[in-house]
């Protein structure tokens, strides 16, 4: 393992930290001059050492993860410790996200969340389904006023659990910056995490740019490399011409039981020169999804490997880049030997070496072909229209100028009512949705609020009636068409049936889906009154927790489960309690 000397780090003149060598014991910033407080939170939870199954700015699908993860030994109900004095400004339960969350405002202008909790502390608890009663509603988001649930250093606030869009039992835990939101690695708040280890690096790409955009046809060749512990090779001198773009491939581990998590900082060096960095240190939620022009996008969803780039799109809104020259393309055209150096570190500090030597070529390459298809341009709205169809691409969704293309093709047989319309291709990453609008063929106006768009992959992508045409904003190019949904939800009891002794048992248990536009809202009422119904997405389980609301006796129970095309499905029984 080779630990860099920070001083190492800084050759270049625009990297200035050096205050910062406090902090080298916690946890290391690489360019920024962001002070952080390092004593005024403790650990969220009590098991030691604390493991990490996700570490801040992980490459996860669609955005970078927004906390750390801590382990929590494949078990729920460990408790979850406000980590400083505070108040509880949100109360969130959600059917997925992070299920149930507790966010704790505190004096230092930073906010700590705590996410997939089994479930609150008895005080939280009650208040939560208070609120849930008064709004008829199992989701709620609520900014309780400062005086309403204060919190002490240590508190129990709850337990840890898997709710929500949680892949095992763990705690995700957050520190926000209150005022702007933006969410920061909580390793540099002193949150010690036992790491010696350095990143592993897994591969070694070059991209042919030659002047043109990146996208799904850019010509990419793998490098041989070899090594471990923090030092690695390229198995032997590449020959390049032209304008490259390189990518990386790394993780990271960190002591004891941690999971595959991902790297702080990745800087690449040609010549003894920094010419790119990116460091995870703090980013805004609505940057978060340019993780898909930070990776090799194309490669991402043909194979899932995630190959970092070095060079940066030039619609790419993150702020996780500094010391870029040319965007990070290099021009290999001079005939000589360059020397390349990638440096990976960990939030800890440790490093990985990857040095590699380019033998550049002398022949310039020729000026790109502009290809056939219609220029959008990265910094401006577009629009496409045809008899059938009408694309319109808001500023800010594009990374890169595309050069899109449209193709209809024959209107699938069962269940459609339009052409198929290929709307570019699923390999272009888009930073928002994109407003498409197609017309209907023989749509019955009996069905028109049935109608939704899809994708050939058979996934709904909403969308409403508009004057012959169906509506949506799909979040991905693809290819389309309109079909309908008339279909109800189905509803499976799992431990109930009706005139059944539910006397002994906890709850009711039901699983329910939907066959296209998916669940839009379930309602549960005993005796004809409200009841809470709990609902978690990923497993589909909807359920309801007796309690001292329901005396003992005969009563009756109805669900309504209501999909997003407002097909409606009943189930009614009486049962004993
Ligand atoms: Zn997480």
């Amino acid at each position: 393992m080779i630990k860099i000397p920070i001083r190492n780090l800084f050759k270049t003149s625009f990297l200035v930290c050096f205050s910062l060598l406090a902090h080298f014991a916690q946890a290391q910033q690489i360019f920024s001059t962001n002070k952080y407080p390092i004593t005024d939170f403790r650990q969220p939870l009590d098991i030691t050492p604390p493991a990490l199954a996700g570490s801040f700015g992980e490459i996860r699908g669609n955005h970078f993860h927004s906390g750390i993860d801590f382990r929590t030994n494949q078990r729920e109900g460990y408790p979850v410790y406000a980590v400083a004095d505070g108040y509880i400004s949100r109360l969130r339960v959600q059917n997925s996200g992070f299920g149930l969350a507790l966010y704790i405002n505190h004096a230092n202008g930073f906010t700590t969340v705590y996410g997939h909790l089994q479930r609150f502390s008895p005080k939280i608890a009650t208040i939560v389904k208070d609120l849930e009663y008064e709004k008829k509603s199992f989701e709620i988001d609520e900014f309780p006023e400062a005086t309403l649930i204060p919190v002490r250093k240590g508190e129990v606030i709850a337990w840890s659990g898997n709710r929500g869009s949680s892949g095992g039992p763990h705690l995700h835990f957050e520190i926000r910056d209150t005022k702007t939101e933006e969410t920061i690695n909580p390793q540099f708040f002193g949150i010690n995490i036992p790491d010696n280890i350095p990143p592993v690096i897994h591969g070694l790409y070059a991209y042919r740019l030659n002047g043109k955009n990146f996208n799904e046809s850019t010509p990419k060749q793998a490098i041989g490399i070899s090594g471990a512990a923090g030092s690695y090779k390229a198995a032997a001198p590449v020959s390049l011409t032209g304008e490259v773009g390189f990518g990386i491939v790394v993780t990271d581990r960190h002591n004891g039981l941690s999971g595959t998590n991902g790297v702080y900082s990745i800087q690449l060096e040609l010549d003894g020169k920094m010419i790119y960095t990116s460091a995870l240190e703090r980013f805004s939620f609505e940057n978060s999804k340019a993780i898909n022009s930070h990776i090799d996008y194309p490669t991402y969803i043909n194979t899932k490997r995630s190959i970092q780039k070095s060079f940066v799109d030039p619609g790419n809104p993150l702020k996780i880049y500094s010391g870029l020259v040319n965007s990070g393309r290099i021009n290999f055209n001079d005939g000589a030997t360059h020397q390349l150096r990638y440096i990976i570190t960990d939030s800890k500090g440790n490093a990985s070496i990857l040095p590699f030597t380019v033998n550049a070529g002398t022949a310039s390459f020729a000026a790109p072909v502009i290809p056939a298809g219609l220029n959008f341009p990265y910094n401006k709205a577009s629009e496409f229209n045809s008899d059938e169809i009408k694309v319109v691409i808001p500023q800010g969704t594009l990374y890169n100028d595309l050069n899109f293309v449209y193709k209809k093709l024959p209107k699938p047989a069962g269940n459609a009512f339009s052409a198929i319309h290929q709307i570019h291709n699923r390999f272009t990453p888009l930073h928002i949705g994109f407003n498409l609008w197609i017309k209907a063929d023989a749509l019955p106006e009996s069905l028109r609020d049935k109608a939704l768009i899809v994708s050939t992959g058979g996934s709904s992508q909403g969308g409403s009636f508009d004057n012959g045409y169906l509506k949506a904003t799909p979040k991905n190019f693809g290819s389309f068409y309109i079909a309908v949904d008339t279909i109800a939800p189905r509803i499976v009891p799992t431990n109930i049936t009706d005139g059944k002794s539910m006397a002994g048992l906890s709850k009711m248990t039901f699983k329910i889906s939907d066959n296209l536009s998916g669940i839009k809202s379930f309602s549960g009422y005993i005796d004809g009154k409200w009841v809470l119904m709990e609902f978690d997405t990923k497993t589909a389980t909807l359920w309801h927790s007796f309690d001292d609301r329901t005396a003992s006796g005969k009563h009756t129970f109805e669900l309504v489960v209501t999909d997003g095309k407002e097909n409606v499905k009943r189930y009614a029984i009486s049962f004993f309690r």
